[in-house]
């Protein structure tokens, strides 16, 4: 059936049937005309917001509508693990088109409700509309007490450069689907799993000097940090943890096997500062908690020295913020 017979109250019934609140701070959720939250006491509010849309951060062709909805919301609670937040309350907006399909819709929100269970994240509102190509504005609340919001700004000269995971995966998945690569490791790229439990122990941990998720690839997010700082940075290429997929990849698509962290992104890994001193404690806490390694690529040095990259060689070259640029060209990829 088509959403166009089922008519915008029925499929708005329909969608957020199946929703059953998990947090207790719903005072007025789906049904009224906006939605009413206790809010915490003595906790901040974080919230981020994130748009998907058709053709330019997915295609039809490539990616189930399960898989878009989940992608959405990893996008989003990504953001809120960024800051050493919990998620909490989402809001979906969507426009579908005269031609979306009712099963579209449902598989989409089932994609969305999954990741959101596991987080417990409780959907409470959001929009529903037609447009010309299908578009997804998620808006996403979260909380942090005081003492653990992780700011991009706060990275120290001498500082650790880590990161969560291995890069350069949710890229590589990219290529395969878009070269109809003989491969099948695309799970980065279509269900990214967001780092909230690794940031919420790097936050309390008291250590951790800034972080950033890695949305629009290494080379982007390490100038951000230090932008927001006011330091430089110098990364060790041979450092950086690759994912399975990418050396194969590389092979098939002749493209160097470090581009595809650098440059990629997606990966929704995390990059954070901390004392050199504190690198040892934090990945034994991270691996014996979650099974997560944390790989150092680098450190922060004084301003003036701008962001560096070496290489195998020791060759030292700047290394530039070259991530995707939504009005630079009419790629597929990004979620920011
Ligand atoms: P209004 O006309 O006041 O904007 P709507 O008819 O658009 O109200 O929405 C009715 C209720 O359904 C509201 O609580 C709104 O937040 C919720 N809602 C609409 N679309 C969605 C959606 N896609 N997902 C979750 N909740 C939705
Ligand atoms: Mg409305």
């Amino acid at each position: 059936m088509l959403i166009k017979e089922l008519g915008e109250f029925n499929l708005i019934k329909r969608l957020s049937a199946g929703l059953k609140p998990t947090r207790e701070g719903i005072i007025a959720g789906i049904g009224d005309d906006a939605a009413a939250l206790a809010s915490p006491e003595g906790k901040l509010l974080i919230v981020t917001t994130d748009m998907l849309v058709e053709d330019v951060h997915f295609r039809l062709k490539t990616a189930k509508p399960f898989e878009i909805g989940w992608k959405s919301m990893a996008a989003n609670i990504s953001d809120i693990a960024a800051m050493g937040g919990e998620p909490t309350y989402a809001f979906v907006s969507i426009g579908f088109t005269r031609q979306t399909k009712v099963e579209f819709a449902d598989e989409l929100y089932a994609g969305m409700k999954e990741i959101a269970d596991i987080y417990s994240v409780d959907i409470v509102g959001g929009d529903t509309v037609s447009a010309p190509q299908i578009v997804i504005n998620i808006s996403l609340l979260g909380e942090v007490e005081p003492e653990n919001l992780i700011r991009r700004s706060g990275a120290k000269i001498g500082d650790a450069l880590l990161v969560t995971g291995d890069l350069g995966g949710a890229d590589a998945g990219l290529a395969i689907l878009e070269n109809n690569l003989e491969l099948n490791d695309t799970k980065k790229h279509l269900m990214p799993i967001p780092r909230v439990k690794e940031a919420r122990i790097l936050a309390k941990s008291g250590y951790v000097t800034s972080m950033i998720d890695i949305s629009d690839g290494l080379a982007s997010e390490v100038n951000h940090i230090c932008e927001m700082s006011g330091t430089g940075a110098h990364v060790h290429k041979k450092d950086i943890p690759l994912s399975d997929n990418v050396r194969q990849v590389a092979k098939y698509t002749n493209r160097n096997p470090y581009d595809f962290a650098l440059y990629g992104g997606e990966d929704y890994e995390l990059l954070f500062t901390c004392q050199p001193d504190k690198v040892l404690f934090l990945t034994e806490e991270i691996f014996k908690k979650t099974g997560t390694k944390l790989t150092v690529v680098g450190k922060i040095h004084a301003a003036s020295l701008s962001v560096t990259i070496e290489d195998d060689s020791s060759k030292i070259t700047p290394l530039y913020p070259r991530g995707y640029d939504h009005f630079a060209n009419s790629n597929i990829n990004k979620t920011s």
